[in-house]
């Protein structure tokens, strides 16, 4: 009889264990004590009504209030609930990809933990996965934030990434979207980078669609941002931009401006050698020398910086095993375990 039972016992653990999720949550969070109880309850409530299986994974980025406390007695409770904690404050991103990293559902949604997005927008995300996309970016579209320092700079971002990017969205900004995991573990995230998962995505070939989610005003704990973000997600934005268009050819942005440049030093040369031979004007009083020379030298360094470019970028995927495509499915084809694990 004993026997049975612990049989029993052990095969709902294995099964628990080995059996993945449909779903899983993400919460970076930081200093957020007066916030997570009533966000694991309006989780609960949403999560409760759609049905299939799903974890929540708290990653605790460094807070130095009781976050970390509260989120284990919540994780004792219910194990769905999983918590990392970082030793110290790595910032969102990395909070958000620690999460993406642990999670084992096919479709992951990360959320802030302030209350300001709604967990009763979930269900909504995943009826547009449903329908096929591969992102569903949630729009504020009553955004609740202070308008000069945050919803302005906002608008001008986004129509700003939108253009650069051409992947028109109105708000990159927004922590609540849907993912399938596929795409999501393909893509590496830096800086303040996660606002850009979107772009990388469709640019990956992922179909990516937005819809209206609530936003509510933060009622606990402080905002962790100013507008000195702006800046920083300007800056990210030349890097999104050079590794999606010329991350695999860096040669070719270098060297383009390189050629261009010998052009102009050429140009500039001729037009001394003109001066010099009709005008009888001496090479040294003539500026056309010194911006042949100008020009000549950054030309040069602009190919050499191509290569060295073209070497950095190689060590990258080499280094990583990473290949210059990505596998979306196969017939019949047994898929490389490399492409596998993504
Ligand atoms: N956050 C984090 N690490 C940080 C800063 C923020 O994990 O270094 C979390 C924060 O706790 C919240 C989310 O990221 O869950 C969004 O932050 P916040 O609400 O301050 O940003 P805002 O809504 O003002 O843009
Ligand atoms: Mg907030």
């Amino acid at each position: 009889m004993k026997h049975s039972h612990s049989l029993a016992v052990m095969e709902e653990e294995m099964q628990a264990k080995t059996k993945r999720p449909y779903l899983s949550i993400v919460i970076p969070l930081y200093n957020e004590e007066e916030n997570i109880e009533t966000l694991q309850k309006k989780l609960d409530e949403s999560l409760g009504r759609i049905g299939s299986g799903y974890e929540i994974i708290y990653v605790d980025d460094g807070s130095k209030d009781r976050s970390f406390i509260i989120l284990s007695r919540i994780a004792k409770e219910d194990k769905r609930v999983k918590v990392i904690k970082f030793r110290k404050n790595y910032g969102q991103t990395a909070a958000m990809s620690a999460g993406f990293d642990a999670a084992q559902g096919d479709v992951i949604i990360p959320l802030d933990a302030d209350l300001q997005n709604d967990p009763a927008d979930i269900p909504k995300l995943l009826e547009k996965i449903d329908e096929g996309y591969d992102v569903v970016s949630g729009w504020r579209k009553n955004r609740q934030d202070k308008f000069w320092s945050r919803q302005l700079p906002s608008v001008m971002a986004n129509r700003l990434i939108s253009s650069i990017t051409g992947v028109r969205l109105h708000d990159y900004g927004c922590s609540l979207k849907a993912y399938r995991a596929e795409i999501i573990k393909n893509v590496k995230l830096y800086g303040e980078m996660h606002r850009f998962i979107p772009a990388f995505s469709a640019l990956e070939g992922g179909l990516v669609t937005e819809i209206a989610v609530n936003h509510h005003p933060r009622l606990a704990g402080k905002s962790k941002y100013g507008l000195s973000r702006t800046f920083k997600v300007f800056l990210d934005l030349i890097v999104v931009k050079f590794f999606t268009d010329y991350a695999k050819k860096p040669i070719h942005l270098f060297g383009s401006l390189g050629l261009l440049t010998f052009f102009f030093g050429f140009l500039s040369a001729a037009i001394a050698v003109h001066q010099k031979i009709f005008n009888n004007e001496s090479f040294t009083s003539s500026s056309f020398l010194v911006l042949a020379v100008v020009f000549s030298l950054f030309a040069l360094q602009s190919v050499l910086l191509g290569l060295l470019g073209e070497v950095a970028i190689r060590t990258h995927h080499e280094s990583q095993g990473k290949k210059i495509y990505t596998v979306a499915k196969t017939v019949n084809i047994e898929v490389l375990s490399q492409d596998k694990e993504y």
